[in-house]
């Protein structure tokens, strides 16, 4: 039985059953996890908060393109 490293919530993991590297699913918090050691299984938080290595993209708050929806009246005409 292993842990969920954000919730603590267990998770049924058999070491049987993955590999390292595979990625789970927490069940209670939707975390994902990744499989660092399969004996015993470790798991670890993937956050996408941390950015180790790559900034892939910056907010980009220069798209202020008049956007309004037009409103368009799309009703059906009974006949
Ligand atoms: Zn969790």
């Amino acid at each position: 039985m292993v842990r969920c490293p954000e919730c603590a919530a267990e998770i049924d993991v058999d070491e049987d059953e993955v590999e390292e590297g595979e990625i789970l699913n927490c069940p209670e918090c939707e975390s994902e996890l990744e499989v660092t050691q399969v004996h015993p299984v470790h798991l670890i938080l993937i956050s996408d908060d941390l950015d180790d290595e790559e900034e892939s993209e910056e907010a980009d708050e220069d798209d202020k393109e008049g956007d309004k929806e037009e409103e368009e009246d799309e009703e059906e005409q009974v006949r």
